[in-house]
């Protein structure tokens, strides 16, 4: 390999692993779920639980966030994560729903 060749390898390398990099990112930090979004809206979705339609969910109470549901994907220190009723965007780990279920202890 001459010093030109080298030079282009060494240049697609770092393109290469720069677009790894960026993709791995874009896929660790999904967008959060915007609550006006019909889903959002359809099951009540707030990015902070207290702010959850006490009229329309008489049962919620503020203890049940996306921390504490079966249904959130996110490590309990994570302030956002993946949930299974939003495929491809991240939740609020003090968000709530109305399909929350109770993590089991
Ligand atoms: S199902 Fe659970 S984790 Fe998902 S948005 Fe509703 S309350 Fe949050």
């Amino acid at each position: 390999m001459n010093h030109s060749n080298r030079r282009v390898f060494v240049l697609q390398t770092l393109a290469c692993t720069t677009a790894l990099m960026a993709v791995g990112a874009a896929r660790a930090q999904a967008a959060l779920v915007n609550e006006k979004d019909a889903q959002a809206l359809s099951l009540g979705y707030v990015a902070d639980s207290s702010k959850a339609d006490a009229k329309k969910y008489p049962k919620h109470v503020a203890s049940q966030m996306c921390g504490n549901c079966q249904i959130y994907a996110g490590k309990p220190a994570d302030t956002a994560g993946p949930c299974a009723i939003f495929p491809g965007k991240s939740v609020s780990s003090k968000g709530w729903c109305s399909a929350y279920v109770k993590k089991a202890a």
